[in-house]
């Protein structure tokens, strides 16, 4: 129905849709119409894509694109807020599966007429694609496990594990050179036994990745998405899906990057594993030292009037509440009474990067008030009155003053310097690096206990 230049022209526009989609993602301001972009970059993808010549019979396509479409469409109407990162991390484990199967199909391809030279690329990147894909497919499906508490946060630490992935790598590349030189049947045996073994490798890679390390590891998995794709843009000569695979996976890099060095973390030692597992025994017996000291909201209401200043901490409590709304209410009455309200964003506050300015955006809460960690950290001496709100991990003093601590060396929000922490969870569980906070037992803190939606609706009506 299109001839190849028109797909191509479309293709084009596609691909400038895409980018212009990830510089509007960049900024709260502008994300909306980044998403629009983006869907409309995609909606041109695929509408060029299926009438272009290399699609011949489209009664397949139809019912397959039907059934993708609406089981995508549930699941998106369904999703609460909260499993938004398990789902971010189940789609990944399909582009991934979907590389995997592209590069076999492409393998045993009978029409394939590639000779010399050009028939050892077209197999390099098809061996490439599938073992990226591969252990993508694992690695993701084992992230939305520990995601959802269905596997344990714990690092797994096999004995030898860094000789075990060595051991693997080696044998994949050793495998790559016998692969290249063998005919269809020993070959796709050979690409079998490498995606065997590309499967075991990301169960392993994810397995052995810890505590708060996870934020890192869910970015680079969609980094290794976005090159699975990239691979299989090539082995389809497929120039789009390059461009959006090498979109996704750099851009997926360099948030693996800003994401280590907002933890204060080594790419390469996140990659390693094992982070989150130190001994917890020493850590454990300082915070436990003292004891919590309960308080009301309507304690907690009056101190806010009494305040000029306070500042919000929200954290994954936040969202498991759904107390964004609430919250945005409270900081329209507080201002109201001439209260200096500010709200402090940790960079792996929640479950997914940016996860609490998607929910603060969703309340309309002012983008003015709502501040970056280092924008604001060295200034929370000067507040009055801080709430932390379903937060945990990423206000823990242990990260700084404690050397054994599992999260030892990862900036948080130095709340306890303010002259008052309220802290509102529902007791006095640890957050999803397992770890006791000792901000809980400091003289200044008093924890206002119970779901973080009650606590904030109590203190609004207390206002
Ligand atoms: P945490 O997981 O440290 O703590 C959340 C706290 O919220 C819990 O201690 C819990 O305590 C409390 N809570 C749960 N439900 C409610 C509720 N209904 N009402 C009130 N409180 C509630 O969250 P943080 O945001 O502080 O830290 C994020 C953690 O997640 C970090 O360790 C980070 O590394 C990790 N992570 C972050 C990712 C990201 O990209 N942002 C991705 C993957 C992991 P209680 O049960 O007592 O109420």
């Amino acid at each position: 129905m299109m001839n190849q230049g028109m797909v191509t022209a479309a293709y084009i526009i596609a691909a400038i849709l895409f980018i212009l989609s990830l510089s509007g993602l960049s900024k709260q301001e502008s994300a909306r119409r980044g998403n629009l972009f983006g869907i409309a970059g995609m909606a041109l993808a695929i509408a060029a894509t299926v009438m272009g010549d290399a699609v011949t019979s489209y009664a397949w396509l139809i019912i397959m694109m039907l059934i993708g479409g609406a089981i995508g469409a549930v699941l998106a109407a369904r999703v609460q807020m909260t499993q938004m990162p398990e789902l971010v991390a189940i789609l990944h484990s399909f582009v991934g599966l979907a590389a995997v199967l592209v590069g076999f199909a492409s393998y045993l391809d009978p029409n394939n007429q590639l000779t010399g030279a050009e028939h050892t690329i077209h197999n390099v990147e098809i061996y490439l694609g599938i073992l990226i894909g591969a252990l993508t497919f694992t690695g993701s499906v084992v992230a939305f496990g520990k995601l959802n508490g269905k596997i344990g946060s714990k690092p797994l630490m096999l004995p030898h594990r860094h000789l075990l992935n060595i051991v693997i790598g080696v044998i994949c590349l050793v495998l790559l050179f016998i692969f290249l030189g063998s005919g269809i049947g020993a070959g796709t045996f050979i690409l079998i036994v490498m995606t065997l073994l590309a499967f075991a490798f990301g169960v392993h890679m994810v397995m052995a990745i810890g505590g708060a390390d996870m934020p890192v590891v869910i970015s680079m998995l969609n980094s290794y998405s976005g090159w699975a794709a990239a691979a299989t843009g090539f082995m389809l000569s497929n120039d789009l899906l390059i461009v959006v695979g090498a979109l996704v996976g750099s851009s997926g890099a360099i948030l693996s990057y800003i994401m280590c060095r907002a933890m204060n973390r080594k790419f390469f030692s996140v990659i390693m594993g094992g982070f989150g597992n130190a001994p917890a025994a020493s850590g454990d017996d300082e915070a436990v030292q003292g004891e919590a000291v309960g308080i009301s909201a309507d304690e907690v209401a009056q101190l806010c009037k009494d305040a000029n200043s306070v500042v919000i901490v929200p954290g994954y409590g936040m969202a498991v509440a759904h107390a964004q709304h609430p919250v945005s209410e409270l900081t329209t009455q507080l201002k109201k009474q001439g209260v200096d309200v500010k709200f402090a964003i940790h960079p792996v506050a929640g479950r997914m990067p940016g996860h609490m300015n998607v929910l603060l955006a969703e309340a309309n809460v002012p983008y003015d008030l709502v501040l970056e960690m280092d924008e604001i950290n060295d200034d929370l001496g000067e507040v009055d009155v801080v709430i932390v709100i379903g937060a945990n991990d990423i206000v823990n003093p242990s990260a700084l003053d404690n050397p054994n601590s599992p999260i030892a060396g990862m900036p948080v929000l130095e709340v306890w310097n303010a002259k008052q922490v309220i802290v509102s969870k529902r007791g006095m569980a640890t957050g999803y690096a397992g770890v006791e906070n000792p901000l809980f037992f400091k003289e200044n803190t008093r924890m206002l206990f119970g779901d973080a939606k009650d606590s904030v609706n109590a203190m609004l009506s207390a206002l």
